[in-house]
């Protein structure tokens, strides 16, 4: 099948390069021309892994191109994915400029049936006002308002991929889920994923909408509960590890998402949120849970903050090595990232940061002053009164720890991500303290110890 994909960043992308490598024609179209002059150059803008040589690949197999042309795009294809940006107003309602601007601007070179797909995060019933958008766009150009000239249809696909793995999670998804109001859309969606062999969940445009929404909280609400979960534990000397791993063993709960950390940050999870809780708030629900969702989310950083204060003493004039950056291991995405709060707030009490991350230090220079970016992770821990593990990079797991020890002016090290084998840690000399490990005991005063 010809497919257009407009939007070409971390779902655009993966999204195109999985479609050709099922065997369709795919054009992957985007405004920013920068971005197009260096795929079409060969060099691809994010990291994820297997991205760049499968894109090589069927660049040159001539399944797959890249494109400014939007007009060109929509004329070729029977297919037209929609997968631009959806971020968040500052009242947390989804920003939906870029969609509205595909959606009109795909009307305008319409010549014969197309089926357009929100691939994009939305909130439920923004299908609806695509094909609202769609038909007055359509209208407008040929004169006759209320009468499309051309026959469309729009549906809802919404992605699943997570970051790191995306091309894993798109080839063997747990299920594909479309939200169609038409027969001939859900023909052509099954179509297009006929070769993954997948379950496919088959709804309308607003539950398919729906189910983006509450998956994501469903998983940012089983992260906040282990979260709210560790933080008891440190107080009763309880080890979150292996309460995550007593309840996952239960078919019903099951150990993904049950690990205790700084919270979950990232270009989806924190925006979702706000959005379902905005249109809950919309419909007339007051969405409660998922405000508490939120919240410990938010409580979890400040006290991964507390803790460093409490345990280094004085900040001011301290220096704090960081490994990892990035939201979660395996990106460069530094979107919503927990470290970038973290490192903020302990620079305005006077930190110096230097800081070591495998692929996500570029990104990271445009969030971040004054940070020190560092070759690699030795050169992080150089001179420094304390390390924090902010990222889960598998590199990590293989440093010499007496060379650590042996370059850091105090051994003391947070772990944000219960990354590190504390016995490791410890074993070397080092003060270690991880998350909801019962390192931190409460006395009867209330008052926040250490646990001997
Ligand atoms: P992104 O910012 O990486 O990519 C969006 C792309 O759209 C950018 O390259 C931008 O230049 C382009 N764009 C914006 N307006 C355009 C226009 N008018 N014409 C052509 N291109 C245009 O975003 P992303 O991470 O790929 O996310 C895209 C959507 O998918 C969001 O709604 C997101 O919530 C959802 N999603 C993301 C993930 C993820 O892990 N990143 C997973 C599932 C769903």
């Amino acid at each position: 099948m010809n497919i257009a994909i407009i939007g070409s960043g971390y779902v655009g992308l993966v999204t195109g390069v999985c479609l050709a490598h099922i065997g369709h024609h795919v054009v992957c179209v985007d405004n920013d021309r920068e971005k197009i002059k260096k795929l079409n150059a060969g060099k691809v803008p994010i990291y994820e892994p297997g991205l760049e040589e499968m894109i090589l690949k069927y660049r040159r197999m001539k399944r797959l191109v890249f494109s400014g042309a939007i007009a060109v795009a929509v004329k070729k294809a029977d297919v037209i994915f929609i997968a631009v940006g959806t971020p968040s107003k500052h009242n947390g309602d989804a920003d939906l400029t870029y969609i509205e601007n595909v959606a009109a601007e795909i009307a305008r070179h319409m010549d014969g049936y197309k089926l357009l797909v929100e691939k994009s995060t939305v909130p439920a019933q923004t299908g609806n006002r695509i094909e609202r958008t769609v038909r007055l766009n359509l209208s407008s150009k040929k004169g006759k308002p209320g009468h499309p000239a051309v026959e469309f249809d729009v549906a809802s696909n919404p992605e699943f991929l997570r970051e790191g793995s995306a091309i894993e999670d798109f080839m063997n998804p747990d299920r594909i889920v479309i939200g169609v109001e038409s027969a001939r859309a859900e023909k052509l969606l099954r179509e297009v994923y006929k070769p993954l062999k997948a379950r496919i969940v088959v709804t309308n445009l607003a539950s398919a909408e729906m189910i983006k929404h509450a998956a994501n909280s469903f998983l940012a609400a089983k992260i906040s509960f282990i979260n709210a979960v560790a933080q008891v534990c440190d107080r009763v000397g309880a080890d979150v590890l292996k309460v995550a791993e007593g309840m996952g063993y239960d078919k019903r709960i099951g150990r993904a998402f049950l690990n205790a950390g700084i919270g979950y940050g990232g270009s989806c999870f924190p925006k979702d949120v706000d959005a379902f809780i905005r249109l809950a708030d919309k419909s007339g629900y007051d969405f409660r849970l998922l405000k508490s969702v939120r919240e410990v989310n938010e409580q979890q950083k400040a006290s991964f903050i507390h803790l460093v204060e409490d345990k280094l003493w004085i900040i001011k004039g301290k220096t704090i090595a960081v490994w990892g950056l990035a939201f979660k291991a395996n990106t460069d995405d530094m979107r919503r990232a927990a470290s970038l709060d973290i490192i903020r707030v302990l620079q305005a009490e006077g930190a110096r940061v230097q800081a070591y991350d495998p692929k996500a230090m570029l990104n990271a220079r445009h969030e971040l002053k004054n940070v020190k970016f560092c070759a690699d992770a030795y050169a992080a821990v150089k001179a420094a009164d304390c390390l924090l593990v902010l990222t889960e990079w598998d590199e990590f797991l293989k440093i010499d720890l007496v060379k650590v020890r042996g370059l850091m002016r105090q051994p003391v090290v947070f772990d944000g991500r219960n990354f590190f084998d504390k016995k490791v840690f410890t074993d070397h000399g080092f003060e270690y303290y991880g998350i909801g490990r019962g390192d931190v005991a409460q006395n009867t005063t209330g008052v926040m110890c250490a646990k001997k």
